[in-house]
């Protein structure tokens, strides 16, 4: 099995590249912020609950999220393997993924960042924000805080994977086939 986590600041890209991957090596796609999404767009009290922290750029507490993913987990055992985007976000939730994976004799095959400058990503996501329907896209306020957010709270789950010697990066600037490619000749060589 192929276990990876497509790592990276908001608009690096991770959502983009997870759809091709799909593609190409039939991983089923987890993206928790989709899964919060679908949650909202269903009223349920899950969603209303992520609500309230997504349109402020803040993380939704490990307790719910880590729930929610083992979940989505556990209703699809028998996959070639997973693709993690957005998730984990923080050491507890790696920590809550290395038990998931364990439990299933798996681990995380690697963890690779999309290295994208603060700059671009704010354009980036200003950009998506006019077609994307995404509160938290549609302020610069908000966008600045994910990105926030993403230095203090996520980027040591980099430093998590990188002591098991698992956590590269790659050059997330330029078109989507190139990044694509870059990021195919890093899964090829595992
Ligand atoms: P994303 O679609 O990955 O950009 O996530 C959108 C928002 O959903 C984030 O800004 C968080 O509020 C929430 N979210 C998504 N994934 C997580 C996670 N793993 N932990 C906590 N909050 C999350």
């Amino acid at each position: 099995m192929i276990n990876l986590i497509l790592f990276g600041p908001p608009g690096s890209g991770k959502g983009t590249q997870a759809a091709k991957l799909v593609d190409k090596y039939q991983l089923l796609h987890i993206s928790t912020g989709d899964l919060f999404r679908y949650e909202i767009g269903n009223s349920t009290p899950l969603g209303l609950e992520a609500k309230s922290y997504m349109d402020r750029g803040m993380l939704v507490p490990d307790s719910v999220t880590i729930g929610m993913l083992r979940n989505k987990v556990e209703a699809n055992p028998d996959v070639a393997g997973y693709i993690f985007d957005g998730f984990p976000r923080t050491i507890p939730q790696s920590e809550a993924l290395n038990a998931l994976m364990g439990e299933k004799g798996q681990r995380i095959s690697k963890l690779i960042m999309l290295q994208v400058s603060d700059e671009e990503l704010v354009e980036r996501l200003k950009e998506r924000g006019k077609t994307s329907g995404r509160p938290d896209d549609a302020n610069e306020e908000v966008i600045r805080k994910r990105i926030d957010v993403y230095k203090a709270e996520t980027s040591p789950v980099f430093d998590f994977y990188a002591e098991y010697g698992r956590s590269i990066k790659i050059n997330g600037v330029g078109g989507i086939e190139e990044i694509f490619d870059r990021l195919c000749a890093e899964i090829d060589s595992l």
